[in-house]
């Protein structure tokens, strides 16, 4: 079978064809009509022949519907039939998941851990995430299950874009740890820019990405104690920020202390950008599709 494999993101879009395995991928800004640049990038891919089409988008959106309204793409704010619009224009059956459920299925599906039980995480702009338990993708009733960021991991903490407080997004999302950072004098652009400054040694920066550790080791204890899951598979640019993780270790061990916590392995990701797709992919397993 031949997928076609959309990811939508805040920023840009990336596809490719799945054929057994992913073939070349090419990517595109959102910028301008974002219908525009979807359909410019899957006409040529879609004109080789397709089975079917796949897709991860940012969230919020109806599942399975398809209705999606990513918080970054600001012409789709009110709720576009992506799903419907695809499968009108292409004529083939598709699929939509949040992106970091479907990088959840790829982890699984394609991540080599050897373990039926796996909570995936994307760290990045949000804090999302995806559940496969028992070798099977949980969707919760809307398509929502292991959205672990707006668990909280501080009920002092600041106001989360959700409208609680202290979730672990408001704290350990990208643009949250940079705002903290530069209110604490940091000149740091975003979070790659501050990723660097911590690797010169920079103090705040170094403090920053510790408090954001912090928050998602009580976090990341708290999943694993009511999922029972073997991995969480951390994906996202944040979580490639090495100083990240020291303090994300420490916090995890004081907080998971029952013996079956204690075990989970808690890694970054095996898939790198191409997470997204191959969950795009994997949504025509139907190890990963219950609607
Ligand atoms: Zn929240």
């Amino acid at each position: 079978m031949r997928t076609l494999c959309l990811d939508v993101g805040g920023t840009k879009v990336a596809a490719a064809v799945h054929d057994e395995t992913l073939g070349p991928v090419t990517r595109r800004a959102t910028a301008g009509d974002p219908w525009a640049s979807v359909t410019d990038l899957l006409d040529p891919l879609a004109a080789g022949g397709i089975d079917q089409l796949g897709v991860a988008c940012g969230g919020p959106m109806e599942w399975p519907a398809g209705v999606v309204a990513p918080l970054n793409i600001p012409a789709w704010v009110g709720g576009f039939p992506l799903r419907d619009r695809l499968a009108e224009k292409y004529g083939v059956p598709v699929r939509l998941h949040n992106d970091a459920v479907c990088v959840a299925a790829a982890e699984h599906a394609f991540g080599g851990w050897g373990v039926e039980d796996l909570l995936g995480m994307v760290v990045s702009t949000g804090v999302g995430g995806g559940l496969v338990l028992g070798g099977r993708l949980v969707d919760g009733g809307t398509g929502n299950a292991g959205h672990v960021g707006h668990v909280v991991v501080d009920p002092n903490g600041p106001v989360c874009p959700c409208g609680g407080r202290g979730c672990l997004e408001g704290i350990a999302r990208g643009p949250a740890i940079v705002d903290w950072a530069r209110s604490r004098g940091s000149k740091a652009t975003d979070g790659v820019d501050l990723g660097r400054l911590a690797a010169q040694g920079d103090s705040v920066a170094l403090q920053a990405f510790a408090r954001a550790g912090n928050a998602l080791g009580i976090g990341i204890a708290s999943a694993i104690h009511l999922l029972d899951v073997q991995v969480v598979a951390i994906g996202g640019g944040i979580s490639q920020v090495p100083s990240l993780w020291p303090t994300l270790r420490r916090t995890l061990a004081e907080h998971a202390r029952l013996s079956y916590a204690r075990e989970v392995r808690v890694e970054p990701a095996h898939l790198g950008q191409e997470a997204g797709l191959l969950g795009a992919a994997a949504l025509f397993d139907d190890r990963y599709w219950s609607a």
